[in-house]
């Protein structure tokens, strides 16, 4: 599955292989399948060191730590090494026994949940127990897994394909699958209630408080005209505050925060858990933004919130970057499912939760400000009020809509300061590949090679080189984090017509400014969608220094999102001139097809 890049492919090879999987068994390949044991949002990370893993492959098949070495310096992936020292082993015709997917799996959990003292010799011990009956490529993709390298590029939207097609015979139930995964994040728990209830359960599924909603998320639009125009039936402006996004979920006396990747943050934020508790209501789910304040209780920008994300120190860090949480939703209340109640209806639910919560420090817990807007003065004299507080725009949103979890829809509309002044807004890209610089950057990469998302086809698609922005720190710590995810050849999930030093599995998210997108041939994102041969570039790309550990690589810009900023770009400039205004980029690749 490594070297198939077609999605449909992939969808038909994994319907085959869930349908010849024993069905107690489905959620975990489910989970497997993703190179992962059990949903993002429960924290179960395996990602055994590289050191330790060579420990196993010495213990397990003889090898002496200078063999290993030397096969790790030839050929830079662990994964390479395994199968070459288990070929050594196998023309010793030593047989083993048989893998099944329920001892990988028994194996790879009770190695995640060893933590502790004594931990790292039990995960050696295991995980070379479990070398011991692989076959040659197992022991390549077990290495990968455990280390955290595998990516069959089986994105979450694929599975849900494979199982519609395996279990109901037909992809368009798809539908109703994606709406359950949206409402619960956790592919094993929509794959076995398919499977021991049926369709029928599915289109039946409510949030539940501890799993999260997959976050709905906003288009942006450049001009305030455009906005009313857009919300004809009727538009609330919020302020867009520059924080981190947070889910919360409380049962009882347990609340846990969930960020917009879905990962578990609750410690990281204790003083947001504590405001929390004190609120009346004991079953909730929601949704804001958590912001830095300064002492006179003004928001901080994005990168002083950073200085909460760690793993030592929490205690001094919350003393000295106490925080605001800061509620622009409400999904869920008291038993009662509110993701369906238009945005009216939502917005006084958690206005009233919040006031009814007197013991809470009314700095700390907030609803954001928001007010309703008929014409583009209120809206624009609302961003300028926005700004002064400290904020980074406004967040518009359609009074009728219901929570749309998981979507990017023009229910919600950004709009920030820079879209009216013909810059562009900031893009979050993947870094796919990076070149070693020269000079001062000699010995560290000085160039990154970046990719937009393409949703339809799961594949990230080139579309600039970076080199400038950084500081000295930012390139070393960038560096060193893009190590764990260097890989000897372009990962199938990238699709690039240049060659950098070296490849990156697609997982750190960088934001970029640019003066302009333009057309260039280097690059893949958006190939032929306006000219032949083809694809979106960035004129003048520079860092922000903002890495985007809250983004997952699938959450970056998407090629569909560059096709818009630039089709704003010419009817703002009328200035490319093969570019064609009046036809729709979407409506020529149609005719094309
Ligand atoms: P950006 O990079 O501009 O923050 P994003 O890609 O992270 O955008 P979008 O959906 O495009 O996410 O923009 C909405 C984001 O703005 C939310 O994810 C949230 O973190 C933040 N935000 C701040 N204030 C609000 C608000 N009042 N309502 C909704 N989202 C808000």
């Amino acid at each position: 599955m490594t070297k198939t890049s077609s999605r449909l492919e992939l969808t038909n090879i994994l319907a085959d292989i869930l349908k010849a999987t024993d069905p107690s068994m489905i959620p975990k390949v489910a989970y497997l399948t993703q190179g992962k044991l059990c949903p993002d949002f429960e924290g179960v990370v395996l990602g055994m060191a590289d050191k330790t893993v060579a420990k196993a492959l010495e213990r397990a098949y003889g090898a002496t730590p200078a063999e290993i070495q030397t096969l790790l310096r030839k050929t830079g992936d662990l994964g390479d090494v395994a199968a070459i020292v288990s070929r050594d082993q196998f023309q010793q015709a030593l047989v083993p026994e048989k893998l099944t997917v329920e001892k990988v799996y028994a194996s790879l959990d009770a190695i995640a949940k060893s933590v502790g003292g004594g931990s790292i010799n039990s995960r050696i011990t295991g995980f070379a127990a479990l070398l011991n009956c692989a076959s040659i490529s197992e022991a390549k993709f077990l290495t990968r897994f455990v280390t955290g390298k595998l990516r069959v590029g089986v994105a979450d939207y694929t599975v849900l394909d494979a199982l519609a097609l395996a279990f109901t015979g037909e992809k368009k139930n798809r539908g109703l699958l994606e709406k359950a995964y949206n409402l619960t994040s956790d592919l094993g728990f929509v794959a076995e209630l398919l499977l021991t209830k049926g369709i029928g359960a599915i289109a039946a599924v409510k949030a539940i408080v501890g799993k999260p909603i997959r976050p709905m998320l906003a288009e942006r639009m450049d001009s305030s005209e455009s906005i009313i125009a857009q919300l004809s039936s009727g538009a609330v402006a919020e302020y867009k505050l520059d924080g981190e996004r947070v889910q919360a979920h409380r049962s009882g006396n347990e609340v846990n925060l969930f960020s917009r990747r879905l990962d578990r943050i609750t410690s990281h934020y204790q003083d947001v858990v504590e405001s929390l508790t004190q609120v009346e209501s004991k079953n909730f789910i929601v949704e804001g933004e958590v912001v830095a304040l300064d002492g006179q209780g003004k928001y901080l920008p994005f990168q002083e919130l950073m200085h909460r994300r760690r793993k030592y120190g929490v205690a001094e860090a919350m003393k000295k970057y106490p925080t605001s949480f800061n509620l622009f939703d409400i999904l869920y209340l008291n038993g009662k499912e509110l993701i369906d109640e238009p945005y009216t209806v939502r917005r006084q639910a958690l206005e009233d939760l919040v006031k009814r919560s007197k013991t809470v420090d009314s700095s700390r817990l907030l609803v954001v400000p928001a007010r309703k807007v008929t014409n583009s003065e209120q809206i624009d004299s609302m961003l300028q009020e926005a700004l002064a507080a400290g904020c980074e725009g406004l967040v518009v949103k359609d009074v009728v809509s219901p929570y749309r979890a998981g979507a990017r829809e023009f229910a919600w509309i950004k709009f920030k300061p820079e879209y009216r002044e013909n810059v562009r807004d900031t893009l979050d890209l993947v870094i796919v590949g990076a070149s070693h610089g020269m000079g001062r950057r000699a010995g560290r990469y000085g160039t990154f090679l970046l990719a937009a998302y393409d949703k339809d086809a799961d594949i990230f698609r080139t579309t600039t080189k970076i080199g400038t922005g950084f500081t000295d720190l930012n390139l070393e710590n960038i560096s060193k984090t893009l190590q764990k995810d260097k890989i000897s050849e372009k990962s199938p999930r990238v699709d690039a017509r240049v060659s950098p030093d070296d490849w990156f599995e697609p997982r750190l998210v960088i934001e970029v400014i640019a003066s302009e997108i333009t057309l260039s041939p280097i690059y893949t994102a958006g190939l032929g969608l306006i000219r032949p041969e083809s694809g979106f570039a960035l004129r003048f790309p520079k860092f922000t220094g903002k890495i985007r550990t809250d983004k997952a690589p699938e959450d970056s810009t998407t090629v569909q999102e560059l096709l818009e900023m630039y089709q704003s770009q010419v009817r703002q400039f009328k200035a490319e001139p093969k570019a064609p205004v009046k036809t729709s980029p979407l409506k020529q690749r149609r005719q094309k097809v």
